[in-house]
């Protein structure tokens, strides 16, 4: 079977290309190939001989997607792709344009284990893991589609990231090096349901990347009716690692935080979550909340906050120091929109 070169690492490649390159400098060519111009097919690779590049294409691939779907929002120009694998499943990214910098959601599962009940991925089900190569070909199908530059990547598609740590973690490797993608490590965003072991193990690669916790709520019991499969850690336990993480690698942390009608919107609520931060984090600039507002999920028990219940809870945390956002959802015309990507 033909191996997906964008699985491997270079070392990895050289191994398993030794018997068809024999110079480094030949390796160099073809990763500038690969990373920097981003060639989809061996035959672009017009520097190397014809003979290495049959013997290539003969025993590795370096594209395995297929955009199936495409669909551009009228309201702000955001594109949900629908893509296929090899295996012929299908999962989401979406490109999120901006006038000074583009970026892309992108999926590291098909589906999810988690379970979410506010969210449509939780509600498909976990079909399985996506590849390193499967991460990172997301965002260079998207470019090529696009002919826009990317300069961040957001893994808060399809999955909890946590669940498929080493392929994920390969993938931010090769996003953060200077020799294959090159994007900024404060361009990077990771968001996780809150899975311990693995937000400690990421803060002692200290990647410098940003971290994005779902809390959701500041009740454990409440937490747990909407968010059944995080392995059973407790919020306490949460903000321990939040706090690891942050002290570790002293990057912007995001707490976030859907506001659902009359489930987690209350003053109290509100209160809850300052007195927790303030306790936790004392006040720093780098810790945020991220207020998103509920979007909208077929056949979902929920219903979003209203516009005031929103405002009055931003305006609590505000009053407390804690600086908060409320996140504006994007492509909500096309599904595009945080959890909103399910079939
Ligand atoms: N599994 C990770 C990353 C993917 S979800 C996580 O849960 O963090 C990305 C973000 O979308 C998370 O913050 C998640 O809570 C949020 N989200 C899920 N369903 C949503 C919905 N219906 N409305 C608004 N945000 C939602
Ligand atoms: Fe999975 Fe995140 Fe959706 Fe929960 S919100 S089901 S963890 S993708």
């Amino acid at each position: 079977m033909k191996k997906e070169l964008l699985d491997l690492t270079q070392s990895q490649f050289k191994t398993a290309a030794k018997n068809i390159i024999h110079k480094d400098y030949i390796f160099e060519q073809v990763f500038k190939w690969v990373y920097e111009k981003k060639a989809a097919s061996f035959d672009d690779f017009t520097n190397l001989s014809k003979d290495i590049r049959i013997k290539l294409s003969e025993n590795f691939v370096l594209r395995t997607l297929t955009i199936v779907k495409k669909e551009i929002s009228n309201i702000d120009s955001t594109i949900r792709y629908t893509f296929k694998t090899a295996d012929k499943k299908s999962f989401f990214a979406v490109f999120l344009p901006s006038k000074d910098s583009n970026s892309v959601c992108i999926s590291s599962q098909i589906g999810c284990p988690a379970g979410c009940l506010f969210c449509s991925t939780g509600k498909s089900g976990f079909t399985r893991n996506l590849s390193r190569g499967e991460i990172l070909e997301q965002i260079l199908q998207i470019e090529n589609d696009t002919k826009q530059k990317i300069s961040g990547v957001l893994f808060m598609g399809m999955g909890e990231p946590a669940f498929n740590y080493n392929n994920v973690l390969s993938a931010l490797k090769s996003l953060l090096s200077k020799k294959e993608f090159y994007i900024g490590k404060r361009h990077i965003t990771l968001s996780t349901v809150g899975i311990v072991p693995a937000i400690k193990k990421l803060a002692d690669e200290n990647l410098g990347i940003r971290l994005a916790v779902s809390l959701h709520s500041v009740d454990d019991k409440q937490r747990k009716r909407v968010i059944p499969n995080n392995f059973g850690f407790s919020i306490d336990e949460i903000i321990d690692a939040a706090q690891y993480y942050f002290k570790k690698t002293n990057s912007r942390l995001t707490i976030e935080y859907i506001l659902i009608k009359d489930f987690n919107d209350s003053p109290s609520d509100a209160h809850k979550l300052a007195r927790l931060l303030k306790r936790r984090f004392l006040i720093n600039p780098k810790v945020q909340v991220n207020l998103i507002p509920f979007n909208y999920v077929a056949k979902s028990p929920f219903l979003p906050s209203t516009s005031l219940s929103i405002e009055k809870f931003k305006n609590i945390l505000k009053l407390n120091r804690i600086t908060a956002n409320i996140r504006q959802a994007k492509g909500a015309d096309i599904s595009a929109a945080c959890g909103q990507l399910g079939y």
